[in-house]
């Protein structure tokens, strides 16, 4: 449902974050989602991917051309901008993605490189490749993650998490 919002509401979904994901999109932020077009319009939803798909039905209605990755963006990044800091995540800089790594390889070590049984494997490996932030965002175009940074080998350890809380 649409309405009109009060003029001092931050508007317009061209933020110059660009780069902000929620992490879990399943938890809901304090004043729950919803998106103030450019025009001061209202659009709520209880979850972010039906949010998404108004924002989206909103543009086509109302003749606005935006790509299916433009209003992701658009979104996310509006939410985030209004939401506490810990519902939301930028990409990983290369320092952290390198501490990551580092952290990650300890560990491994540390455990006697015990990797986790295939199955495990698995279910990780298709939970990352169904996953919304999955996909070429990496070097030379390669897919990762784009909350942290991580190509697939975290896949195999016993220590590493989802920082979605997906697996
Ligand atoms: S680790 Fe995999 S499932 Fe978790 S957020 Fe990254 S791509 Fe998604």
């Amino acid at each position: 449902m649409a309405t009109k919002e009060a003029s001092d509401e931050k508007i317009g979904p061209d933020s110059e974050k660009d780069e902000l994901f929620i992490i879990n999109k399943h938890r809901v932020p304090p004043g729950g989602y919803y998106f103030i077009t450019e025009t001061g319009f209202k659009i709520e939803n209880s979850g972010l991917d039906g949010l998404k798909t108004k924002v989206a039905h909103y543009y086509e209605q109302n003749g606005i051309k935006k790509s299916p990755k433009e209003v992701d963006r658009s979104v996310e990044n509006q939410v985030c901008e209004r939401i506490p800091s810990e519902f939301c995540q930028g990409p990983p800089s290369a320092a952290r993605k390198a501490k990551t790594f580092s952290e990650a390889m300890i560990k491994f070590a540390m455990s006697g490189f015990e990797t986790v049984d295939e199955e495990t494997y698995n279910q990780r490996f298709e939970t990352c490749d169904s996953c919304e932030h999955y996909g070429p965002n990496g070097l030379f175009g390669l897919a990762n993650c784009r909350l942290c940074g991580c190509y697939g080998l975290k896949l195999f350890l016993p220590s590493q998490t989802c920082p979605a809380d997906k697996w």
